[in-house]
């Protein structure tokens, strides 16, 4: 097992040698239970950031994936809630498995593609959107479930939900972060910088 070292109120047994979690954001990736589809450490630190959890707060991680952006979430504070909706059936169990190994069982998980799937859902304080961003009014329907003053986190990979980003900031205001990471990484015997594809953030507060 996995020794949540928060205030999370579950049954903690300290097993010899067990890794460890840190308090901070941007947890390695290995601890997730993964297929790819996974927001990568630093970049996942730096949405925690965006996403900036307060005491109370419920979160909508649409796209949930691993689910790593939510347990992350759930892991700042026992008073925090969140849903992950997730379209894929083998990445929503995944998902449910990581909540439950990392200490977090009480993830929320709806398995159905957004927006359909949030219709009747409780309004959240807070979105991410991680995936599923270019569906035709899936920010739209986001946003109008969003609480007044609440806050909207999404990321793009792809050029045409970096579009929608653009257009939504353009429309809307709020602030476009994009994230170029690279890791080194053996090049023929030597290191070379091997860079991720880019992330384009837009955070946006309602
Ligand atoms: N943040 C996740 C990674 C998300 S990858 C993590 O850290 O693990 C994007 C995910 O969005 C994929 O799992 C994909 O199945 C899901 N997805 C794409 N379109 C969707 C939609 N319309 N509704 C729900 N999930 C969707």
């Amino acid at each position: 097992g996995i020794q949540p070292l928060n205030l999370v109120a579950i049954e903690i047994e300290m097993a010899e040698g067990a890794p460890v979690l840190t308090l901070a954001n941007g947890l390695p990736d290995e601890l997730f239970e993964h297929d790819g589809q996974i927001t990568k450490r630093e970049i996942r630190a730096l949405t925690l950031s965006a996403l900036a959890p307060r005491r109370g707060e419920l979160l909508w991680d649409i796209g949930g994936g691993s689910g790593s952006v939510s347990i992350e979430w759930l892991l700042s504070d026992p008073s925090l809630s969140a849903i992950a909706i997730e379209k894929d059936a083998t990445r929503a169990a995944r998902m449910a498995r990581n909540a439950e190994r990392l200490g977090v069982p009480h993830l929320q998980i709806v398995e159905g593609a957004a927006p359909k799937a949030l219709a009747g859902l409780p309004p959240p304080d807070v979105i991410f959107v991680g995936g599923g961003a270019s569906r035709t009014r899936l920010l739209d329907t986001a946003l109008e479930a969003l609480k007044p003053g609440g806050r909207l986190v999404a990321n793009a990979v792809t050029l045409q939900t970096e579009a929608l980003l653009l257009a939504a900031h353009a429309r809307l205001g709020g602030d476009l972060v994009r994230i170029a990471l690279s890791r080194a990484a053996p090049v023929q015997g030597l290191t070379g910088w091997r860079s991720a594809m880019p992330v384009t953030q837009w955070r946006h507060v309602k």
